[in-house]
C-alpha cells in the first residue's frame, strides 16, 4: 500500500486526529481517494510503492512524490491527476 501524507499548510494532519469533526471526515475522505488511486501503483522494475505528501496551503495542492525511482514518480503522477 502508498504510503500516503496529508497536510495542511505543511503540518501533517490525519482523520484520526484531528478534533474538528467535518475537517476530519474531509480528511478521511481524501485519504480514502489517494488510496483509491493509487492502490495498483508498484514499480515494474523495483516492486517498490510510493510515498505521496499532499500539501495544502491557502487552497492550493502541492504534491510530492518519493519514489525508487522516475519511472515509479511518472505513474504515481499520472495515477493522481486521473479523476
Ligand atoms: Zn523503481
Amino acid at each position: 500500500m502508498a504510503k500516503i501524507e496529508l497536510q495542511i499548510n505543511g503540518k501533517a494532519v490525519s482523520a484520526d486526529t484531528t478534533p474538528d469533526l467535518m475537517k476530519g471526515m474531509v480528511i478521511r475522505d481524501m485519504e480514502a481517494q489517494l488510496h483509491a488511486k493509487l492502490q495498483n501503483i508498484i514499480c515494474p522494475e523495483h516492486q517498490e510503492e510510493p510515498s505521496v505528501i499532499v500539501n495544502i496551503t491557502h487552497n492550493r495542492q502541492i504534491i510530492s512524490v518519493g519514489a525508487c525511482c522516475k519511472q515509479l514518480t511518472d505513474m504515481t503522477m499520472a495515477a493522481l491527476k486521473q479523476q
